[in-house]
């Protein structure tokens, strides 16, 4: 046989191989609509349907582009817009009002192929933050863009802006009316311009959105999208634009999605610290998991939760919370949709 017919063969050997590889390569996703207060008592029948198609919808978006071969980034990408356009979640459309009756919207994605990431804190006047942080990681040279600036890079890149109308809800209206009655409380004398999520405030819910999942070439992708917390004032920015406290990805260890009360998951770094027992201590995803969120966050009081997948395709959901809207779905398979705890 000739040498370049040898050759060609080979090369249809191996492509053919990689081909049928990438086939059965594990691919997994996982998203969160929020974790907080959240139990079959404190919502209706009908808002639980909604919650649910809301999730299956997201995570379907996600899963087909990863069953057609595409990126983890695509699919975390596709899954958070879709959250984010729709006014049940704190993100995008029904974010939470501030102090002064405004949105500012925080956002983050990380690539864990490369760890590149992207993030924008405190926009007012852009439909989907997700989209221009994946902008500010691809197109830009930094990570983090805020304000004025973020929503000019945003301009220059094309992306949809919207007017400060798009985000009023009167969901979150009644949200921001209560939370200022609530302040006035005397139980409320620490009051420092936040609403916290202590025990004064039983129904306290997040509400922001994220996803996490692995695609057939074995890489990783994180995201995160909120509103941040109603009531929020002075410009505060919370973790989920923070990388290593709201958002994580590294092929090496995991990928992490966070919700919950920011000031705590920033002071602990949540996601990283995640990652990092998986990958230096040798726990298993749960393990690192269970121990942020379940031991060190509750004995030093912060409220919420986190998705997160590994590199095997294996998926962690824990909140410290009642509830967390949550949904998974390994190697394609229908969706598992939750909402409660199990
Ligand atoms: N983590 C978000 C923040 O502190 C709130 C949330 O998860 O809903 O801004």
């Amino acid at each position: 046989m000739k040498k370049t017919t040898v050759a060609l063969i080979t090369i249809a050997k191996i492509t053919l191989t990689s081909v049928v590889m990438a086939k059965e390569a594990t691919i997994g996703i996982a998203i969160h609509g929020g974790a907080g207060t959240i139990s079959k008592q404190s919502i209706s029948d009908s808002q639980e349907k909604a919650y649910r198609l809301a999730l299956k919808n997201a995570i379907d978006a996600g899963n087909d582009i990863l069953k057609n071969g595409g990126s983890s980034l695509d699919a975390i990408t596709a899954a958070i817009v879709m959250l984010e356009d729709n006014p049940l979640f704190n993100a995008g459309a029904g974010a939470v009002y501030t102090y002064d009756k405004e949105h500012e919207l925080d956002a983050s994605i990380m690539n864990g192929a490369d760890l590149s990431a992207g993030a924008v804190a405190g926009v007012s006047d852009i439909k989907n933050p997700i989209v221009l942080a994946r902008e500010v990681m691809q197109n830009s040279q930094h990570v983090m863009l805020s304000g004025s600036g973020a929503s000019e890079f945003a301009k220059r890149q094309g992306l949809a802006t919207v007017p400060p109308s798009y985000f009023a809800t009167p969901k979150r209206l009644q949200d921001w009316q209560k939370a200022n009655r609530w302040r006035k409380k005397p139980s409320a004398k620490a009051y420092t311009g936040i609403l916290t999520a202590d025990a004064n405030n039983t129904d306290y819910k997040f509400g922001t959105v994220g996803a996490v999942a692995l695609d057939r070439h074995g890489n990783l992708a994180a995201g995160t999208s909120t509103g941040g917390m109603t009531n929020k004032r002075f410009g505060r920015i919370g973790d989920s634009p923070v990388i290593g406290a709201g958002t994580y990805a590294n092929n090496e260890s995991c990928a992490v999605s966070a919700t919950g009360h920011g000031e705590y998951f920033i002071r602990y770094t949540v996601a990283h610290d995640i990652c990092a027992r998986k990958q230096y201590l040798g726990m298993t995803l749960d393990q690192a998991a269970d121990e942020v969120i379940n031991k060190l966050l509750v004995a030093a009081g912060g409220g919420g939760g986190v998705i997160a997948i590994d590199a095997a395709g294996n998926i962690s959901l824990q909140f410290n919370t009642k509830g967390m809207y949550r949904a998974y779905s390994k190697n394609g398979a229908e969706p598992v949709v939750l909402i409660y705890e199990q």
